[in-house]
């Protein structure tokens, strides 16, 4: 029998090998179809936006690579490193409640991963983003978006990890349970107050104000049969000029929040067509059988972990000798993501079916051509590639390539011949 560290290291070459492979893939194809925009984008996105498109995708991928050392490295280094056990040897000593002590070591873990990351993010924002006239954000509000994040992550996550660990003490056998219970029921509070309570600490929101627009809208609504506590326009410009649209909430706090970037970029005939496609995913339900899938996952995971909190190998194997609740939660969630890798094309192929078939209730709910002018603009605007490399694509990409949404949506349309337009 291999030893659970073997099986470890070797899940995270062939993690780390497939995420490495994947993006040199990206980068290479995107390279080579610099001057090629696929045909059906020919003479509707200039050649110079087509470029701009491959050198900023090339730009983010090489800080992709920056942060693939970085995610690898910080996993070595907490599991095998014994970063995990020098952390809870600092807090354990310090801090006489166990319950404290494990609360601390999660936050910790979290902070630190944080810290890490943040020359990262600071590149993205500052130089990536700012390279490509995209990035609105001024250092003094990326502190601050920070310090918020920081600050909610604490309030937020500091009682919850609090509860779970009182529960693994004293619930016995069955703690997994009550810790599914709890997490189900976060989860679903933090989804009921994200729109009236966090996304506000980070935005404007503001009722949408232009009244044809509105009149559109609301009657696309009524069609749709969608009850919602109204159409918000956030100020999204404050830290991109990317545009956006999402709906949020549950129940009657349901809203649709399309970012101020994204009204100025589009005809109303086109943000007409987005938000039906924001309804197709209401009405196919997408939102409610996310939530479902991830109540299953996340039962199934707890079971797995109550299976090797118990074993003696599982943490010699991660490289800890303090065998506690706390180092179990950390190493587990160190090391599920390294396990579930190669589960990824498959969540995107459930996140793709979904975009299409919200797609599909646009078409039928507006004008096909409306949305593929809208998805061309954006497209352009964003500065997205058109050409990604179709193993990368396959693997990670949560919404269809460009050319196949296109071309569905252009069956929906009887406007022959003029299917695009930009
Ligand atoms: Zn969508």
């Amino acid at each position: 029998m291999p030893s659970f560290q073997s099986v470890f290291l070797a899940a995270v070459i062939l993690a780390f090998g497939l995420k490495l492979w994947l993006l040199l893939r990206q980068m290479r194809h995107v390279w080579s179809h610099r001057d090629a925009p696929p045909a059906a984008f020919l003479g509707i996105i200039p050649l110079e936006e087509h470029r701009k498109a491959a050198a900023y995708t090339l730009a983010k991928a090489r800080l992709g690579l920056l942060h693939l050392a970085l995610e690898a490295g910080l996993l070595l280094f907490f599991t095998l490193g014994g970063g995990l056990q020098w952390l809870h040897d600092l807090l354990s000593t310090r801090l006489d409640s166990g319950l404290l002590a494990g609360t601390a070591l999660l936050l910790g873990l979290g902070l630190i991963s944080a810290v890490a990351e943040l020359p990262l993010s600071a590149l993205a924002q500052f130089r990536v983003e700012a390279r490509f006239g995209f990035n609105r954000q001024t250092p003094a509000g990326f502190v601050a978006d920070l310090a918020k994040q920081a600050l909610l992550g604490l309030l937020l996550g500091g009682p919850l990890l609090l509860l779970v660990l009182w529960l693994m003490g004293v619930m016995g056998e069955n703690w997994w349970l009550w810790v599914w219970g709890v997490w189900m029921g976060f989860n679903l509070l933090i989804l009921a107050i994200y729109p009236t309570f966090i996304a506000p600490l980070f935005n404007k929101f503001t009722p949408l104000a232009d009244e044809a627009l509105k009149e559109r809208i609301e009657k696309l609504l009524a069609r749709a049969g969608f009850k919602s506590s109204g159409v918000f326009v956030m100020d999204g410009s404050k830290r991109s000029s990317h545009g956006n649209a999402y709906f949020t909430g549950l129940g009657k706090n349901k809203r649709i929040v399309f970012y101020d970037t994204l009204l100025s970029q589009l005809t109303p005939d086109q943000i007409e067509a987005v938000l039906a496609h924001e309804l197709g995913h209401f009405k196919h339900r997408h939102i409610v059988k996310r939530i479902g899938l991830m109540f299953v996952l996340s039962l199934a995971m707890l079971a797995v972990l109550a299976w090797v909190k118990e074993a003696g190998w599982f943490y010699a194997g991660l490289g800890v000798a303090s065998p506690t609740d706390a180092t179990a939660l950390a190493l587990f969630f160190l090391a599920l993501p390294v396990f579930l890798f190669p589960a990824t094309p498959f969540m995107s192929l459930y996140s793709r079916k979904h975009e299409f078939e919200a797609d599909a209730f646009a078409a039928r709910q507006t004008e096909a051509g409306h949305l593929i002018s809208a998805l061309v603009r954006l497209y352009r605007d964003n500065a997205s590639t058109l050409t990604p490399d179709p193993v990368y694509s396959l693997f990670y990409d949560s919404h269809p390539k460009a050319v196949e949404r296109i071309e569905k949506l252009d069956a929906y349309t009887n406007l022959q011949p003029q299917p695009l337009r930009a």
